[in-house]
C-alpha cells in the first residue's frame, strides 16, 4: 500500500525541467498543447523534463552543495 502511494508521488510531482543549452535546471514556460516546454532562461526548446532524480541521474546536474568551491587550500 505505502508503495503505490510513493510511486503515485513520484508520478504526480517533483517534475523538473532541464534545459540543454543551459545545462541547469531551468524555469519553462509551456509551448502550445504539446508536451513542449521553453527555456525561460534563453527561450530555447531545447528542455528535457521528467523527475528531479532521473534528469539529475540522467543529465548528472551537481547539487548545489556540489557546486560550491570550498577552498580547502
Ligand atoms: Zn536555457
Amino acid at each position: 500500500m505505502a508503495r503505490s502511494a510513493y510511486v503515485s508521488n513520484i508520478l504526480k510531482g517533483h517534475v523538473v525541467y532541464y534545459c540543454k543549452d543551459c545545462e541547469k535546471i531551468v524555469e519553462t514556460k509551456p509551448v502550445g498543447r504539446k508536451f513542449v516546454y521553453r527555456c525561460a532562461v534563453c527561450g530555447t526548446k531545447n528542455v528535457a523534463f521528467g523527475t528531479e532524480k532521473t534528469i539529475r541521474a540522467f543529465y548528472r546536474v551537481k547539487e548545489e552543495e556540489e557546486i560550491r568551491n570550498p577552498k580547502s587550500e
